[in-house]
């Protein structure tokens, strides 16, 4: 799975001190390239791979007391999920209605393209339990403040103990740098121990419903054997409307390759509103991976939203080296035009220094996910999708 060797994810909403920069529309974030990688704007990466194999936990390591989950699982109506805590933090009421909400907005957005669920709790239960042998089928939520490693390698790792069918399951998850995030897949984490998959957060902040739902991205692309991430990986270009629009003869990348000292990048544009990073952009980082993440957060929202279906249309998806894909008709919309969603926006910010940004790019990015994921979804109706 190359799309999946990049590891990992975090995600944390990180302010944005410097709005006032140059703003330039192709970069992640709305701040000079000196301050990129300042304290202040850095974000937290934690680059160890979540598909390794087995571990061996330490024996005799101290365990945090477990705190048993207060959910369990109900057959209908009920998303097939399970909250519970290392026994050092808990989820705080807000990060509990965070996760309601977010699992409520995924299975929302699946119902809406699945031709097998019958409501928005079957349609998440359906995606989100495939391919699974040992592990339980649930998705885990796990919140934790560890510093521990379990495993010997001095990264913090997260341990815990919930009951699934009158079973206890002891699980560990490796390697989450403490402030963060991180979505798992299932897999046998040690020999005979089966973890689900899972989102556990590390330390001390407040998860938001839009963190969820960005790591349920991850746990959907691991799930669907990475075709997001690797469709929209190896040299692929996404271009904005701009040469329809404004007589340009170079479509501007709103997304992906631009050249080989830049050879991949995802514009802000279109991904929320206003000059700071919103919680739309869960991650800065320029690569497919968390591109993906971040695009289905903005797939699942703006799908859920009343007249938010893309404006444009005949989107050239194919994989192509050295010319962005823009899209070929529907890019003479009139702007501005109600943008009353959440999720993917077409901005203007011109003003701001960023001349292509009326170049549609949050219809395009919205197009094209709809097209992928609806492709996901059709490939997988055999098994329930
Ligand atoms: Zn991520």
């Amino acid at each position: 799975m190359p799309g999946a060797t990049g590891g990992v994810r975090k995600h944390i909403y990180v302010a944005n001190a410097a709005a006032t920069a140059p703003a330039d529309a192709r970069k992640n974030y709305w701040v000079a390239p000196a301050l990129a990688v300042t304290s202040a704007n850095q974000f937290n990466v934690d680059a160890r791979n979540p598909f390794g194999a087995q571990r061996t936990i330490v024996p005799n390591t101290p365990a945090p007391t477990p705190i048993y989950p207060t959910a369990t699982l109900v057959p209908a109506n009920t998303f097939n999920i399970v909250r519970v805590s290392d026994g050092i933090r808990t989820w705080s009421p807000n990060e509990e209605f965070s996760i309601s909400l977010g699992v409520l907005q995924v299975g929302l957005a699946f119902d809406k393209i699945s031709l097998n669920a019958t409501n928005q709790y079957d349609a998440f239960n359906r995606v989100m339990t495939t391919g699974l042998t040992n592990a339980d089928p649930i998705t885990l939520f796990l919140r934790a403040n560890s510093a521990i490693s379990f495993t010997g390698d001095g990264f913090p790792d997260v341990a815990a103990t919930y009951i699934y069918n009158g079973q206890t399951r002891n699980v560990v998850y490796d390697d989450i740098t403490n402030g963060v995030c991180k979505a798992f897949a299932a897999k046998e984490f040690a020999l005979g121990q089966y973890n689900p998959r899972a989102v556990v957060c590390n330390g001390i902040f407040e998860v938001s419903e839009y963190a969820i739902v960005h790591e349920l991205g991850h746990i959907f692309d691991y799930i669907s054997g990475s075709v997001l991430t690797n469709g929209i990986a190896s040299n692929f270009q996404l271009g904005s409307c701009i040469t329809l629009i404004e007589g340009s003869t170079t479509s501007y990348t709103i997304m992906g390759y631009v050249s080989p000292a830049n050879p991949w990048a995802r514009g802000r544009r279109g991904w929320g509103s206003g000059s700071a990073i919103s919680p739309f952009q869960q991650s800065p980082e320029n690569i497919p991976l968390e591109a993906t993440a971040d695009m289905f957060l903005n797939w699942v929202y703006r799908s859920n939203n009343n007249n938010s279906e893309p404006k444009v249309s005949s989107l050239n998806t194919s994989i192509s080296p050295s010319t962005p894909h823009s899209p070929q008709n529907g890019c003479d919309v009139v702007k501005p035009f109600d943008q009353n969603w959440l999720g993917f926006l077409n901005q203007d910010w011109s003003a701001q220094g960023a001349p292509f940004d009326n170049g549609l790019p949050g219809e395009t990015r919205h197009a094209y996910m709809k097209e992928r994921m609806i492709a996901i979804f059709s490939s997988n109706i055999s098994i329930g999708w």
